[in-house]
């Protein structure tokens, strides 16, 4: 017997209190051999322990952002380039924000995993890819206060939670965050749902910036989930920027690429 358990208010006993407690790591150990863990995304048994909750045939298709990438904006260049050049659409308009960094291509496992954050608040797909972020991240990276990209009130009421919120309390335990500092103020359509050039006239203006003035010499970290046009970015910083909070890094956990 592992402890004296509880139960709720339905009578379902309540296994998350052998995991605390003065004997917490010999109940889990006892636990992982009850409920082997599976892969966060195709269910397979795995034995590995190193957190990443995934098998080594999905762990084998998740693709990282391809280097060389542009300093500024994080987008893969040609192989004829080395790291620390930049793109020539940054050279020609440099962005508002100091760099944003995109870690993986939307595509398979991180793909599945960030629809099931995103849609299904599954909090294992969370802690699966937490774990490989944290494996990605890289190790020069400042930061005095995360900025969620927001969602607005009246989603955030049908969806119950922001999965950027979840993404950053997750990867970033102990960096302070911020959960109103940057607001949703228009409601617009799903951007999935608009071509690009549409995205951009979506959003314009959608967001309102409350952060108190202390925050102007701090770095801000903008984090979302995936950055397909960078509209929400762009219009993200620009609402930053013109508040006065200029030193803003972007990270997407992953952004769309064109197949290789
Ligand atoms: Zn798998
Ligand atoms: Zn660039």
């Amino acid at each position: 017997m592992l402890g004296v358990c509880t139960k709720d208010s339905r009578g379902h006993v309540n296994l998350l209190h052998l995991l605390q407690g003065p004997l917490a790591s010999a109940r889990k150990a006892a636990l992982r051999l009850l409920f082997p863990p599976v892969c966060a995304v195709c269910g397979a048994a795995i034995s590995s322990a190193d957190g990443l909750l995934l098998c080594r045939d999905c762990l084998a298709k998740v693709r990282p952002v391809p280097s060389p990438v542009c300093s500024i904006c994080g987008k893969p260049l040609g192989a004829s380039f080395s790291n620390g050049h930049r793109c020539g659409d940054c050279i020609l308009k440099p962005p508002l924000y100091e760099r944003c960094i995109s870690l993986f291509s939307f595509e398979g496992p991180v793909r599945e995993l960030l629809h099931r954050i995103k849609y299904k608040d599954d909090g294992y797909a969370l802690r699966s890819m937490s774990a490989l972020v944290g494996a990605y991240l890289p190790a020069d990276l400042k930061i005095d206060l995360i900025l969620p990209v927001p969602l607005h009130a009246k989603r955030l009421r049908e969806r119950g939670y922001n999965q950027c919120v979840r993404l950053a309390k997750s990867i970033f335990a102990g960096i302070p965050i911020s959960y109103d500092g940057l607001k949703r103020s228009v409601y617009t359509q799903p951007q999935t749902s608009l071509e690009r050039r549409q995205r951009l006239v979506n959003l314009k203006g959608a967001f309102e910036v409350c952060l108190s003035p202390e925050f102007a010499q701090k770095r801000l970290l903008l984090l979302d989930d995936v950055l397909t046009t960078g509209a929400t970015i762009t219009e993200c910083v620009l609402a930053l920027w013109k508040a006065g909070f200029r030193r803003v890094t972007v990270l997407t956990i992953a952004r769309t690429l064109r197949p290789t």
